[in-house]
């Protein structure tokens, strides 16, 4: 038996989509007219003006979309799939992370830290599912109980100030099947359904009048001498548009599309980094995250749970060879299920290895080259090509700060 695989959650049920946004009382529009009456009124290849057009819809794109269309600009978000949120958005652990690894000032701690915030607050507000469950790294030596100390000072420079040391009897006192001599405590880590979370982000933008296009690819394009963006759209329905204003939040295909458009600003390249999961057959035996202490600049085989108590280890760290993102395999290898028990064993004596279920894989887009890959965010200032952004690098923690980079990237386009 396997995980189902993300891509058929809620989304591709459009029922289940209906009853998500009648729940967080967001308007449903089933149709999304304008953008339905852009495709009926085409005639082979016709150009279209659009004020700002956003590329991807992943939760960075519908989130900077929604950012976009509540300071008043019109907003068309293009997917290449028939759906939103299929790929990356639809392949991660579903964590709000606390903050406590990123080096101190990248974008990645800054964003990480308001993003939490900024995401409690909306989930509470809007009625999206999530839970702050709190989450313990764990030390199983004494030489491990050594590094707490320091992961400590290093979230606190990053303005986490929540953490407890933890004897490990304390530790064992709230998770009494785990094995430690030591622990963190976070509780200000938490996980959230990202579905409905991209649901209700995009519920608010198109109630401010953003219009969506699915299966709308965008094959290519250039740049204009006034600084305007001409776009090629593939798919089942080929046109262009003109954009004034042109936000590339493609994830894994953000260079590839960067380099599509001609003058536009030099794009990073990107190196991919698969992360396999496998589940839990049965009962989570945690109630909070468990994560070791980070070895050989990895975080480890780490437990994660979903809202509905389902444990799965991982994701762990593959490098893969080849940077297009077409030719990613998103199986997980079997052979790996060893190597995960063996890793959870050191903190959770009573994992069977017979019970764990090859479940799923995301895939990380990291800038090459770096030695701390951090999030790049280009806007005008940067690049001087006009009033246009791009995202590149935007792996964990994107899910816990989409609302903080939504608003870097509205603020530089308004
Ligand atoms: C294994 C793993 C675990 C993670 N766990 C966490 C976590 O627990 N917490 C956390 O905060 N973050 C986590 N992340 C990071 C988080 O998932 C990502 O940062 C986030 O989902 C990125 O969203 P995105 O919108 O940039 O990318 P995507 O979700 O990939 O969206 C990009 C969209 O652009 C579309 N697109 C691409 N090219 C084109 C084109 N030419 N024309 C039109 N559309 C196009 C794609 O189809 C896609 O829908 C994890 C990531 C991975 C890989």
């Amino acid at each position: 038996m396997t995980c189902p695989d993300p891509r058929n959650f809620h989304l591709s049920d459009a029922r289940a989509a209906r009853a998500f946004r009648e729940k967080l009382a967001i308007p449903f529009l089933p149709s999304y007219p304008a953008a339905k009456s852009i495709r009926k009124r085409r005639k082979p290849l016709d150009t279209f003006d659009v004020d700002t057009a956003v590329a991807g819809a992943g939760v960075i794109g519908i989130a900077i979309a929604r950012a976009l269309a509540l300071a008043g600009k019109d907003v068309l978000l293009l997917e290449k799939n028939g759906l939103i949120g299929e790929e990356t958005s639809a392949r991660n652990s579903e964590v709000i992370h606390a903050g406590i690894y990123y080096d101190p000032g990248s974008l990645k701690a800054q964003h990480c830290l308001r993003g939490k915030a900024l995401l409690y607050q909306f989930c509470e507000e809007r009625g999206v599912p999530y839970r702050r469950c709190g989450k313990l790294i764990v030390a199983t030596d004494d030489r491990e109980a050594g590094k707490l100390t320091g992961i400590a000072d290093h979230a606190r420079a990053n303005g986490v100030d929540d953490l407890t040391l933890l004897e490990g009897r304390d530790a064992v006192a709230i998770e009494p099947v785990l094995t430690a001599v030591a622990a963190l405590n976070s509780p200000s880590t938490g996980i959230i359904d990202s579905h409905a979370l991209m649901l209700a982000l995009l519920g608010e933008a198109e109630a401010h009048g953003a219009q969506t296009l699915l299966s709308a690819r965008i094959i290519g394009g250039e740049l204009e001498p006034d600084g305007r963006v001409l776009l090629e759209i593939g798919g089942p329905d080929p046109m262009r548009l003109r954009a004034r204003s042109f936000v590339n939040a493609a994830g894994l295909w953000a260079t590839d599309l960067t380099r599509r458009i001609d003058g536009m600003p030099p794009a990073p390249d990107l190196e991919l980094v698969k992360g396999s999961y496998f589940t839990l057959a049965g009962k989570a035996p945690f109630s909070r995250l468990i994560y070791p202490v980070p070895r050989d600049g990895g975080l480890g085989v780490h437990l994660t749970l979903d809202l509905g108590g389902q444990a799965k280890f991982g994701p762990d760290t593959d490098w893969l060879s080849d940077s297009d993102p077409a030719q990613i395999d998103y199986g997980v290898d079997e052979s790996r299920r060893a190597a995960f028990a063996a890793a959870i064993r050191q903190y959770w004596n009573g994992i069977r290895e017979e019970d764990l279920l090859p479940g799923y894989s995301g895939v990380r887009p990291k800038i090459a080259g770096a030695a701390y890959p951090d999030f790049r965010i280009m806007g005008p200032d940067s690049h001087g090509a006009g009033p246009h952004a791009f995202l590149y690098g935007i792996e964990s923690p994107g899910l816990t700060a989409c609302l903080s980079i939504a608003e870097e990237v509205a603020g530089m386009l308004t």
